[in-house]
């Protein structure tokens, strides 16, 4: 499709769907080597699998929680066995759900330093938020045999976090990228912005970040991201389908242009 298709706003509409897809199931399937996916229709939830108990990847909605447990459990796996708990970022959409998956499971909440003021303003029912470990840019999380690395790409929140590991398949090696999100919700300032002054830099400084990280399977917080939908239908039909390293680029490019043009309209509006 052509760039000049997709504004800022239609990729933000593109990735949080219609309401009745938040806490709706998705289908949920392995993605490739132990990770799979557990979440809805419009929102993110990815399980990451080791001999020593299970990652989390999104708690998403709070009312999201129970479609994810019966997702994992129709998989196969236990809810318990989640022992950590990461995400995307400090949006109610993707780490509402943390205070009852602690709850449910005990795991062990990680979040990125930058987030951490936003995300202890999400309270579902006024409920403190969790959190036993803050991360920094880098950091890695180990278990069972699997790293994840948390690469702060933030703009879209400022700890907004993307994810990468290794998952192996038919004997090779794969890197996934799992996007925190680039994209400009309505609304955002990136021009006199006095909250955050640096918005636009920090979004600059992701992509490029982005753009440096080898992908050959791209995932992100909202399956939109990476066009699961389309993906999907062709699994066990050929090859993974989630395989798709042209996909990144195409993600970034769109969603780089989409910033660059709202950039420039604010830029403009205000004189600049
Ligand atoms: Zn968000």
């Amino acid at each position: 499709m052509p760039l000049a298709a997709q504004t800022a706003d239609e990729l933000f509409r593109r990735n949080i769907g219609t309401p009745d897809q938040f806490n709706k199931q998705f289908p949920p399937h392995k993605v490739i080597g132990n990770i799979y996916y557990v979440g809805s229709e419009s929102l993110s939830s990815f399980l990451v699998v080791t001999p020593q108990g299970n990652i989390l990847i999104n708690s998403c909605f709070e009312a999201t929680v129970p479609v994810i447990r019966a997702s994992v459990e129709k998989l196969g796996f236990k809810f318990t066995d989640v022992k950590i708990l990461l995400g995307s970022h400090a949006h109610a959409d993707h780490m509402e759900g943390d205070a009852l998956v602690k709850k449910l499971t005990g795991a062990q909440v990680m979040a990125m330093a930058e987030d951490v003021p936003a995300l202890m303003k999400i309270r579902p029912a006024d409920k403190p938020h969790p959190l036993d470990k803050t991360l920094h840019d880098g950091d890695q999380v180990k278990l069972g045999g699997t790293t994840l690395v948390a690469h702060l790409t933030a703009g879209h929140t400022r700890g907004c976090t993307t994810w990468t590991t290794q998952a192996t398949e038919d004997g090779k090696t794969y890197d996934v990228v799992i996007i925190g999100s680039v994209g400009v919700n309505p609304g955002y300032k990136l021009v006199n912005n006095d909250e955050v002054p640096g918005m636009a830099g920090e979004y600059m400084r992701s992509f490029k970040l982005l753009r440096s990280l080898p992908c050959d399977v791209p995932l992100g917080s909202h399956p939109s991201m990476y066009n699961l939908a389309a993906k999907y239908p062709l699994l066990g039909k050929g090859p993974n389908p989630f395989i798709d390293p042209a996909g990144y680029k195409h993600e970034l490019d769109i969603q780089e242009h989409a910033f660059l043009q709202r950039l420039d309209e604010q830029k403009k509006a205000a004189g600049l």
